[in-house]
């Protein structure tokens, strides 16, 4: 369609062209300086000491975060079926089932009150989401990982720069933080993401786990008294390492993650304006002081509104407006709903979301004329 407005869109600027020239011209394509650079300039970012590990997608980070948490067979982790598929596969990968916990049903976050619930002998982790880029309630989800002695992996797909109680995520006491810098993200290299942790030992394991499962120490020509060209191989280890051109691409978006999340800040603020009258719900806003990412701007239909979400969306496509829906919740996929016999029923506050929910764009590329259109075509349809 000709002037059809993208639901999404990445911000690629001259900077990271010259970078990724740069790298093609070098020769060198795979990990190298310029990924080390990316995860010392992305720690520092995140600050409080933690170490940051690059991989090729957050779906490998998550995996790598809970091998090295030592998620085994038979295991549980704790998660949200308000997700994408990739939060839950990984606990699959290693054998592990998922213990699906229904949603907050304002801010479409795990529902910290409904873990405990969940929680069996064989509970050994949480994974909670933090939707759109607004932070979870993480303090009664740590609480409650402490009293029973379970690790918490931060599913932070969405949220770069997101905070909670002041603190930016990926800095507060969980085990590992895992973003994702796939191409429709805050930050975008297409595809790649991060591992922060502050524990040693398990950014050991992951460094060792990204790729193959060579001795880092074999790696480390400075200081090894071995050849440059000794290896040994620790473990079935996996390929998930980051590739100097994405890389190049991220020390770059990451200067601006500040800008971005300015500018997606400013979309949201205007379309919370601009759409409070209408029978909708707009979306959970940030506790007072803390930053949300504004990866997705969601919002939800009233019931009064006559037109089905389906049929909403189908207005906005024709009318050349790109929406999406965020998420089809994990229980109604076939293969998650079967495998764990999930139904509705179990998810009453998701299932309702699910029928209501719309994701408008948001991008930093987006005009003030293209979200002007946004909200007439909105309007029109509603009223
Ligand atoms: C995008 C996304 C992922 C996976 O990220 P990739 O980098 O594409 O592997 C995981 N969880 C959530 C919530 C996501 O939105």
């Amino acid at each position: 369609m000709e002037n059809f407005l993208p639901f999404a869109l990445p911000d690629i600027g001259e900077e990271e062209i010259a970078e990724v020239v740069h790298s093609l011209r070098s020769g060198w394509l795979t990990t190298g300086a310029k990924t080390k650079r990316f995860e010392q300039d992305f720690a520092e970012f995140i600050g409080h000491g933690v170490e940051a590990i690059a991989v090729n997608s957050a779906t490998s980070g998550l995996h790598l975060a809970l091998e090295a948490l030592g998620i085994s067979p038979g295991d549980e982790v704790i998660t949200t079926v308000h997700t994408f598929t990739a939060t839950a596969e990984v606990i699959r990968y290693l054998g592990a089932n998922p213990v699906f916990v229904d949603i907050d049903p304002l801010t479409l976050n795990i529902d910290p009150t409904k873990i405990e619930a969940a929680i069996t002998p064989r509970t050994k982790a949480i994974m909670p989401v933090h939707f759109g880029g607004l932070a979870c309630d993480m303090e009664p989800i740590l609480a409650i990982a402490q009293k029973y002695g379970l690790k918490v992996v931060e599913d932070a797909a969405h949220a770069i720069p997101t905070t909670y109680q002041s603190k930016l995520i990926g800095s507060l006491d969980s085990d590992v933080t895992v973003y994702s810098f796939y191409a429709t993200k805050t930050i975008a290299t297409g595809e790649g993401g991060m591992l922060v942790t502050r524990n040693p030992e398990v950014a050991k394991r992951c460094r060792i786990m990204r790729l193959h499962g060579i001795s880092q120490d074999a790696f480390d020509r400075y200081t090894s008294t071995k050849p440059s060209w000794h290896y040994q191989v620790v473990a079935p280890g996996f390929k998930y390492n980051m590739t100097d051109l994405a890389a190049s691409l991220g020390i770059h978006q990451l200067k601006k993650a500040w800008i971005f999340q300015k500018k997606r800040a400013a979309i949201a603020n205007l379309y919370d304006a601009e759409l409070a009258n209408l029978p909708l719900h707009l979306p959970a806003k940030p506790a007072e002081g803390d930053i949300h990412s504004w990866h997705l701007y969601v919002i939800r239909l009233d019931d009064s509104v006559e037109v089905s979400r389906n049929t909403f969306i189908e207005q906005l496509t024709a009318k050349g407006i790109g929406c999406s829906v965020h998420y089809i919740p994990l229980h109604l996929h076939p293969y998650w709903r079967d495998t764990y016999n999930l139904c509705s029923e179990d998810f009453p506050c998701a299932s309702y979301a699910y029928k209501r929910i719309v994701s408008l764009p948001i991008y930093t590329k987006m005009t003030e004329a293209d979200q002007t259109r946004v909200i007439q075509v909105v309007k029109k349809t509603l009223t």
